[in-house]
């Protein structure tokens, strides 16, 4: 188990997918509206391209490639028999617009509560996404600044690279020993604010050694901020 010291932290970063919403019952609620569509269509296509393009998507992050915001198109495409466009235009829909309207009702508690109770304490509260961010975050009902995606053009590259994660701490001014990187993956969330000298905080159900963890955003770990009168001699411990 590992402490944070809040007072040594003037930025938390947060990953988007899986740290500030369930992912797992977005994609449930998201795979039945596919199965549907699979079932008026009477074809899988739709299902097997996105599929591709997440294990596309998982190699490149550990394949780290130059440029790879063209090639989680045509490898994609490659895999599944399809053109580029057409993964392009079903990421679009099924990954990007689609999920917006689902996304609140998947939200964590006191997710809400925490951004509040950062700005409150000066803090900067700033998003670092592998996947577009900014349309995920208002339908969130968060605000963050800034929102840097893998996808955006000066960035081009997925975590654990750390060119998104530079970028944020030259924007906002802060050094990387007082920022905080939170996150849901150890080798995406964690490894990427390693690679930047940054501290991680990572929602997981198992704790590990390697990092200071966390199950919801109410536990032990948040409440210096999120209830400041008791925090005076308060141990606080994560995981
Ligand atoms: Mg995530």
């Amino acid at each position: 188990m590992q402490a944070i010291d809040w007072d040594r932290i003037d930025l938390a970063v947060f990953d988007v997918d899986g740290t500030l919403y369930d992912a797992s019952r977005l994609r449930r609620a998201m795979l039945g509206r596919l199965l549907l569509d699979a079932a008026a269509r009477r074809s899988t296509r739709t299902l097997r391209i996105l599929r591709a393009f997440r294990n596309v998507r998982e190699d490149l992050g550990d394949e780290q490639p130059p440029e790879f915001d063209e090639l989680q198109y045509t490898r994609t495409a490659g895999h599944a028999g399809c053109t580029a466009d057409e993964v392009r235009a079903l990421v679009g829909e099924w990954m990007e617009q689609r999920p917006l309207p689902l996304l609140a009702a998947c939200r964590y508690p006191h997710v809400d509560r925490l951004f509040d109770a950062l700005r409150a304490a000066g803090k900067q509260v700033a998003v670092l996404s592998d996947y577009p961010a900014a349309a995920k975050l208002a339908a969130l009902g968060l605000q963050a600044h800034p929102v840097v995606s893998a996808t955006d053009a000066e960035i081009g590259a997925l975590k654990p690279n750390p060119t998104g994660l530079r970028a944020i701490l030259e924007r906002t001014g802060v050094p990387a020993s007082r920022a905080l990187m939170i996150g849901d993956r150890i080798d995406r969330d964690a490894a990427v604010a390693w690679q930047a000298g940054v501290q991680a905080l990572i929602r997981t159900r198992k704790p590990d050694a390697r990092v200071a963890t966390f199950r919801r955003f109410d536990d032990p770990v948040f409440q210096p901020l999120l209830a400041p009168q008791a925090a005076p001699g308060m141990q606080v411990l994560a995981g």
